[in-house]
């Protein structure tokens, strides 16, 4: 016979806190607190099983339940010395719901079941108190009509209310037990009257009714709206805890209140919390009366005159602190709980898990385990990696006034405040002379790098989360708000229209990346703080990990960032970028457009020692670090000029005619440029280009190495490889260049030369490719294009719609797609391997960066992951997880 109803209570206990599929959360933890020897009334919880079966059996219970619920009746009613449904000593029950994950959206608590005008008898000659009783009854009409029968609340407050206007009445508390009796028969008319059935007066036909409005409730649509949003599935089902009542509401010496066993908001070691004396269930949630504070400390601390329970019930106090620690020590983690003095006697009436702040997650970790209740690593696995980016930009004060404007998408964390500027050229005057700015564009595109750079933070109107706004700004870790379609931006008239009100060109907004949210004016903020207990875990973190964690980082700001953050190298330093800086643009559209070998040499050398420029900044920052260069890589539309004025510089710059240039552009369209020559497909167009990077990367190995006294180990990468003879004719540009340096220097130069894996072809090759390549570094963004056939930058028309519809789990472009793309990488670092053992193998997509794509990294032992510099900590996070959850799942 299926077991469907569990018992919990002093000796009876069937359950334990291992059950909280079967017996929900609450459930299982009232068993664990009975099993403690903790003060728990007692009761017995009906399984989530039993609500999955009633729905797959047309609403149907099954057949046993009823009699193992009379026998649970009788077993709490032995521990009571109470019988339900007595009319001398009636046992009265609360029914609370309880899935496995706390969820708003199920049925509300029902207090006092089982009172009828026979038991509200017995009830005031049982406590001596008549007023308490009938308080008791009309609480529980009200609550059960409500929640169980669904007659609108609202009526009941009515109805205190007019008697209270006829009878000269101020507060609930004037009311004595005969106002109660009246008002309690006007209650039973107006359930009568909604329901057209007399309110049952029956106990064992109020317990099913509120067990059927629990089960009931499970598939309400706010419920199942809950769980969609939450991918909470629908099979697991509620439990329904039913429990001898205890009454915090028995005069003065009674009480209910809520604790944390530390501060929630701060983490802080100090018992938290509120309770009302006299009162019951809610109120001290509902905010009708103000609750005191817990401690004498706390009361202090808050300056208020109301007694804490420290000071008013000492006995009581001491015992729920000694709870406290008991089910914090034996929990080993922060507990929520709830609790009822009745007369002087503490009962426990809840605890879980508590919710916390990020801050409060950390301190906490790091306080358990150096009081030793939980082991660094344990620490090291509790908080999630994800959340780390709160910290690690600048946000709104809490305490800010705020004007809003719209809404658009999170797109980038952090917030920034700044004049509004509408063009990028714009943005990086205005930041020269020293002005913070925010960049406002309908979107952007790769042209708008440099005022991306330049400004504090980024709006759009257009555009996703993978849009290029978004993406650029996540890796620069600048806030952006995208997409924020109410807002109207006119790129020509340079204004913005958004609520109604216009913004021009220096206006100050304020845009809050992490929630999308758009101010005007500007809004207080507060700075990241890398506390001693963020450092602290991140050192445990470290001390656990195997996987590297490298930044994609170029510029001097970035490279900075990455190393304050505890990057270990640069995995991906994009020479591009540093080609869309200033006037440096101009001399890569004359090299691009040159006709002649003889021009496009007049034009790299202009951009040789600016190359080389950057190259010794990075050396010298990152000391002895590894450091990956990948040659000129991105489509070659992105280089082209596009305006007149564009054309006419380029064109005076090399001395010819614009007409001329215009058409030599034309000649160099591509229908798909992301499929064109790009990568080292342009190297072996242009091998000139090529030559003169591995030039400026050598001369700057050389500075650097010569100023500092020892050696820098550049690696250099060549990107899209497909054939192993692309990979071979850069090469032999690049160790070609190595020689002329090594005698034009007198130096020895130690470097290597890797390549990209970002096509299919390239990985399905890859033991050919590992010959020549001495590193591989998967370029997951490409991969994912290329592997789905999806272009990123057009995906956001549809992939949204795949994921509503369940088509795809997740954005492949966020998340490493494990079956697909993870296919081609793990097939690759085995073949790399069996040709070459010693094969450095790395990632440097988006994915670098996102925690379940780090697991994937660890599983097929790639040696690093990189990142933006930003999510350099999330990374070291995830990765320590990753490695901690293998040597759990015994693959290590
Ligand atoms: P929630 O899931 O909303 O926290 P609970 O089931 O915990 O709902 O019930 C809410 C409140 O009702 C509790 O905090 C407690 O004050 C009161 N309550 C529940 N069960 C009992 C009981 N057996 N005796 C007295 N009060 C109870
Ligand atoms: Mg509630
Ligand atoms: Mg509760």
């Amino acid at each position: 016979m299926t077991k469907w109803v569990y018992i919990f209570g002093e000796g009876v206990t069937d359950g334990d806190a291992t059950m909280r599929n079967l017996l929900g959360g609450k459930g299982a933890n009232l068993a664990e607190m009975a099993r403690l020897g903790l003060p728990v009334p007692p009761g017995f919880t009906i399984t989530t099983e039993v609500c999955t079966r009633f729905y797959e059996d047309n609403q149907q219970y099954p057949e046993e339940l009823k009699g193992q619920i009379l026998a649970a009746l009788e077993a709490i009613g032995k521990l009571t010395g109470r019988t339900f449904g007595d009319a001398a000593h009636p046992l009265l029950l609360s029914v609370r719901s309880g899935a496995r994950v706390s969820m708003p959206g199920m049925m509300d608590t029902v207090l006092n079941l089982g009172l009828n005008d026979e038991a509200v008898a017995a009830l005031a000659r049982e406590s001596n108190d008549e007023r308490f009783a009938y308080d008791s009854y009309r609480r529980f009409i009200q609550m059960y009509s409500d929640v169980v029968l669904g007659v609108d609340g609202d009526f009941f407050e009515e109805i205190i209310e007019d008697y209270k206007d006829e009878n000269d009445l101020d507060l609930d508390t004037d009311l004595s037990a005969e106002d109660w009796k009246a008002v309690i028969v006007s209650f039973k008319a107006k359930t009568a009257e909604e329901t057209g059935e007399p309110f049952p007066e029956d106990p064992m036909e109020q317990l099913w009714g509120a067990v059927g409005a629990v089960f009931g409730s499970w598939m309400l649509p706010r419920a199942k709206t809950y769980r969609r949003l939450h991918e909470l599935p629908e099979d697991w089902g509620t439990a329904v805890n039913v429990q001898a009542m205890v009454f915090g509401n028995m005069g003065e010496g009674s009480a209910t209140g809520v604790a944390f066993s530390r501060n929630p908001s701060t983490g802080e070691n100090a018992l938290y919390g509120e309770f009302l004396v006299n009162a019951q269930g809610e109120d001290v949630v509902a905010g009708i009366r103000t609750p005191q504070d817990l401690t004498e400390a706390a009361r202090i601390q808050a300056g208020s005159d109301k007694p804490s329970l420290e000071a008013l019930m000492p006995e009581v106090f001491g015992e729920f602190k000694d709870a406290c620690i008991k089910l914090e020590s034996h929990y080993r983690d922060m507990q929520d709980m709830e609790f009822t003095v009745e007369r002087g006697k503490l009962w426990m009436l809840q605890t879980r898990n508590g919710k916390r702040t990020l801050k409060a997650a950390l301190k906490i970790a790091v306080d358990l385990a150096e009081q030793g209740l939980i082991s660094k690593e344990e620490a090291v696995k509790r908080i999630d990696p994800a959340s780390l980016d709160q910290l690690l930009h600048p946000t709104i004060a809490p305490d800010a006034e705020l004007d809003e404007l719209a809404v658009g998408l999170p797109a980038s964390p952090g917030a920034a405040c700044g004049e509004i500027v509408f063009n990028s050229d714009e943005a990086e005057a205005a930041k020269a002379d020293g002005r913070n700015i925010i960049l406002v564009r309908v979107e952007t595109s790769p042209e708008d790098i440099h005022g991306m750079h330049a400004s504090e933070g980024i709006l759009t109107s257009r555009g996703g989360m993978t849009s290029h706004a978004a993406v650029v700004a996540r890796g620069m870790g600048k806030p952006c708000v995208a997409g924020a379609g109410t807002v109207r931006v006119d790129m020509r008239g340079e204004t913005m229209v958004a609520d109604g009100r216009s913004f021009k060109k220096g206006d100050l907004i304020t845009i809050d990346g992490g929630s999308g949210k758009v101010y005007a004016g500007r809004v207080q903020m507060q700075q990241p703080e890398l506390s001693g207990d963020f450092q602290r875990l991140m050192q445990w973190a470290d001390g656990v990990r195997r996987l590297r964690v490298r930044a994609n980082a170029e510029t001097p700001a970035d490279v900075k960032t990455a190393l304050s953050f505890g990057a270990e190298g640069i995995g991906l330093c994009r020479t591009e970028h540093m080609f869309f800086d200033g006037d440096r643009i101009t001399s890569v559209r004359e090299m691009i457009l040159a006709d002649t070998l003889q021009e496009r040499r007049v034009a790299l050398d202009k951009l040789l020692p600016m190359q080389r420029g950057d190259f010794v900044e990075i050396f010298d920052l990152m000391e002895d670090l590894p450091v990956t260069i990948r040659l000129l890589d991105p489509p070659l539309h992105e280089f082209l000029p596009k305006t007149d004025a564009e054309i006419a510089e380029v064109a005076t710059g090399m001395g010819v005619d614009p007409e001329d240039l215009r058409e030599r552009a034309e000649e160099l369209h591509e229908f798909n440029p992301m499929l064109g020559n790009r990568g080292c497909r342009l190297l072996i167009s242009y091998p000139e280009v090529a030559e003169m990077q591995a030039r400026a990367i050598f001369e700057a190995a050389v500075e650097v190495s010569r100023a500092k006294g020892k050696a820098v180990h550049p690696e250099i990468m060549v990107p899209l490889v497909g054939l192993k003879a692309e990979l071979d004719t850069v090469k032999a540009r690049i160790e070609a260049m190595a020689e002329a340096v090594e005698a034009e220097t007198g130096e020895k130069l130690e470097f290597t030369i890797g390549t990209m894996i970002e096509l299919p072809r390239a990985a399905l090759l890859s033991d050919d490719i590992a010959q020549s390549a001495e590193f591989f570094s998967f370029g997951t963004n490409d991969l994912t294009q290329t592997t789905f056939g999806i272009s990123r930058d057009d995906a956001g028309s549809f992939l949204g719609t795949y994921q509503e519809k369940g088509l795809l789990e997740k954005d492949p472009f966020v998340s490493l797609d494990s079956d697909g793309v993870g296919a081609l990488v793990q097939m690759a670092a085995e073949k790399g391997r069996s040709v070459r053992p010693a094969l450095k193998l790395g990632i440097c997509g988006e994915h670098g960066g996102d925690p379940a794509s780090i697991a994937f990294c660890e599983k097929t032992g790639l040696d690093y992951v990189s990142c933006s510099p930003f999510r350099v900590p999330v990374a070291r996070l995830a990765a320590a997880q990753a490695m901690l959850a293998g040597a759990d799942s015994g693959t290590l």
